[in-house]
């Protein structure tokens, strides 16, 4: 056998499957996982499909002490017409797989062998799918450091995994606004970091931030820029989006904002609207000044979690804004909706971008 053909090797026996109603995120894992390994010499190796088992790892791996892992996040769905396993975009997270890799000087993966493999797992895990309305299979495909050498220098060898958890409906009772405190104190990313590279760091460095926001019972933080703390940046894990007069405002790219999947589909289902979409520089002053002029239309977040996540309240140098009367405003119901709906098959997917 080929050191690159995969090799599956099933459980004996099934767990069972938890009630979609009581699942909470990331905490249930199915009977089987996805690993290769990556030496010097040759290459990734050995993929393999295993029963889903704890790691065993020296103590002086790399990933342990420097943080030179990667991470990415994707849905699986379950059509309710024919049963069919749906991912959304898959191309676009393995792309930014090796996005993030290339940054954090991981070496890169062949994209459309990842597929392959992943989609062989799901099709192996695939009565772990749930098919309730809003539930699906969270993808975890992560990259670890494992040589054992303390030296603060790229690791020498690697392993690739990739995990799945069914997760239940986000949004239980219909969709809800969140309240959000403008973070001015600490920062996510910065210029020439690792903000558009999704990287462990990026995530516990943050807790702080969202400590705060917490103890002001707001649910998420909103980023500012590093070096002025005057342009919005991203809000919690998600990608941003206004309504200003009839036009929708997204902080474009920099070197700093996560290339969100949905923020990119969202563009594009927005234009092909026929919607006015403007990717610029946000200052947090006129959003504050749009809310003044009565402008404000709407505020939400974009990412796979939430898919759309509408912004009620908005908390900035103790100035307090309300969005929409703080309900889901129309735009952020109606591409909710539609992303949902083409996520499980109930609407044409005209951009050909289920797989
Ligand atoms: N920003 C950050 C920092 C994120 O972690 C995520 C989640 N991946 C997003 C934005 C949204 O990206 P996506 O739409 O690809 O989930």
């Amino acid at each position: 056998m080929s050191e690159h053909t995969l090799e599956v090797m099933k459980c004996t026996h099934e767990k069972q499957k938890p009630d979609p109603d009581s699942l909470v995120f990331g905490t249930v894992f199915t009977d089987h996982m996805f690993i290769m390994d990556y030496s010097e010499e040759k290459g990734w190796y050995s993929p393999r499909i295993i029963p889903y088992q704890p790691l065993t790892l020296d103590p002086a791996s790399m990933v342990f002490h420097y943080g030179q892992t990667v991470f990415e996040g994707l849905k699986a769905y379950r059509s309710k017409e024919d049963g069919t396993i749906r991912l959304f975009r898959p191309d676009m997270n393995i792309k930014r797989l090796n996005r993030s890799s290339e940054r954090l000087t991981i070496p890169p993966v062949d994209e459309e062998q990842l597929l392959s493999y992943l989609k062989e797992l799901l099709i192996i895990d695939k009565k772990w799918i749930p098919e309730k309305e809003g539930t699906s299979l969270y993808i975890r495909p992560f990259i670890i450091s494992t040589e054992p050498n303390l030296s603060v220098a790229p690791s020498q060898s690697y392993k690739l995994m990739v995990i799945l958890s069914p997760v239940g409906a986000y949004y239980k009772e219909g969709m809800s606004p969140v309240s959000i405190l403008v973070e001015e104190r600490y920062t996510r990313a910065a210029p020439g970091g690792t903000g558009t590279a999704k990287t462990a760091g990026n995530y516990s460095s943050a807790y702080k931030a969202q400590e705060r926001a917490t103890a002001k019972q707001k649910a998420q933080v909103l980023w500012l820029d590093a070096s002025e703390k005057k342009y919005v940046e991203e809000v919690g894990s998600m990608n941003v989006f206004f309504k200003i007069n009839g036009e929708i405002v997204t902080p474009k790219l920099n070197d700093s904002i996560l290339d969100g999947v949905t923020r990119n589909s969202v563009i594009q289902v927005l234009k092909d609207w026929g919607l006015t979409v403007k990717e610029q520089q946000v200052e947090i002053e006129e959003i504050f000044r749009a809310h003044r002029d009565g402008i404000l239309e709407e505020v939400f977040g974009t990412g796979t979690a939430a898919v759309i996540s509408p912004v009620g309240q908005l908390e900035w140098n103790d100035e307090n804004i309300t969005i929409h009367h703080n309900k889901t405003g129309p735009l952020a119901q109606k591409l909710y909706n539609y992303l949902t709906d083409l996520h499980v098959g109930k609407e044409e997917d005209r951009f050909g971008w289920i797989v």
